[in-house]
């Protein structure tokens, strides 16, 4: 009898696909594949297994990368938020992360510390976003005693992020990569600027490393496209069941504060989604769904464990399919129905959708 949890079936063709899509994009960088926060909800370690090709793996937090490890994950990984305590220095080297150094106060931390064996730091540098990074002033100074400190394995490597690449119209990406062109001038050390935005639309900014996080996972890093316009595949189907049928009179409220009422007689389906789930709330009397590979509206209040949707006078059974996203339906028309970005949607999946890996 097939499971009616909601279910996140997680397609690793399409996975190798994108990360083809990158090299394709940017053939001559390596590829740090960027897979915190559980690898944007899509399941970590199985993704961190299917990337083989990968040169590194991007997590922002030391327990992240330590879960991989333990998974087995031999690869180099890189630590995006560096270290938060000096203690951690020890952890980084016994599990051979490398750290990104983005201010001060971890600089002198790491140069203090007496290690067994140096770490791969890359230094960030603030080019314009204004959040993580050492200041344009501090760059000198910082390469110099970093690059000479035992501590520091090789050469340092040189990155910055970028504000807005997905907006191509502003000028905010030229003036980012002309400013940390400028100050990482005639310094050695690999370089990494581009993220998944900036892989599709600023291939002046690839350099030695691009960072790619959404795209590999088949979604569209631009608020006005899909992945599929990218030459992308999505990763995720989300998908659940049917779980009752039932007819509703003209005026009839359906669901918490009645917000939707029937105007004509009609057929709602209650499907085994909710906010629960990780649903979004707001996709309430605001976005669809498939059933059968049909499109049909969400109507009424999104619950913890279900919606309803208007399917009219369709013969929809208990047990039917039901797609909230995936190849047929965007998460990023979805993200645009409910007011939010993909990235928070695919995180957003809780723990009581059962994840398979085809
Ligand atoms: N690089 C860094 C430092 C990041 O924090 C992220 C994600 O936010 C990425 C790369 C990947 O970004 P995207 O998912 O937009 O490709």
């Amino acid at each position: 009898m097939p499971s009616r949890r909601p279910q996140a079936i997680i397609d690793l063709n399409a996975l190798s696909h994108n990360y083809q899509r990158v090299k394709q994009l940017a053939p001559n960088s390596k590829v740090l594949a960027v897979l915190k926060a559980n690898a944007y909800g899509h399941g970590m370690l199985a993704v961190a297994q299917a990337l083989k090709h990968a040169d590194a793996l991007g997590v922002a937090r030391i327990d992240e990368a330590l879960a991989l490890r333990a998974g087995g994950i031999t690869k180099p990984i890189v630590l995006l938020e560096g270290f938060f305590h000096a203690d951690e220095l020890q952890q980084v080297v016994a599990s051979n992360l490398q750290l990104v150094i983005h201010h001060r106060e971890q600089a002198e931390a790491l140069l203090a510390a007496a290690l067994d064996a140096p770490v791969r730091v890359w230094l960030k540098i603030d080019s314009g976003m204004h959040r993580l990074g050492i200041y344009p002033h501090e760059f000198n100074e910082l390469y110099q005693r970093l690059s000479q400190s035992a501590n520091v394995q090789g050469p340092l490597r040189l990155m910055s992020h970028f504000a807005s690449s997905d907006e191509l119209a502003k000028p905010a990406t030229a003036n980012q990569l002309a400013l940390f062109n400028q100050i990482t001038d005639g310094s050695a050390g690999e370089r990494s600027l581009a993220n998944s935005a900036a892989v599709l639309s600023w291939p002046q900014s690839h350099g030695d490393w691009v960072r790619p996080g959404i795209m590999l996972y088949g979604v569209s890093p631009m608020a006005d496209s899909v992945g599929v316009e990218h030459g992308l595949k999505p990763v995720m189907t989300l998908s659940s069941s049917v779980i009752a049928v039932r007819d509703v009179q003209a005026g009839d409220a359906v669901g918490y504060g009645g917000s939707w009422i029937a105007a004509h007689p009609t057929r709602l389906a209650v499907v085994a989604m909710g906010y629960g789930d990780g649903y979004p709330r707001g996709a309430g009397n605001n976005a669809d769904v498939l059933i059968n590979g049909k499109r049909f509206p969400i109507v009424g209040r999104v619950s913890m464990d279900m919606i309803t949707v208007d399917i009219g006078n369709e013969a929809t059974a208990v047990g039917d399919n039901v797609i909230l996203w995936g190849k047929d339906l965007p998460v990023e028309q979805l993200a645009r129905c409910v007011d939010t970005i993909p990235y928070e949607l695919l995180c957003n999946i809780t723990s009581r959708v059962q994840f398979s890996y085809t």
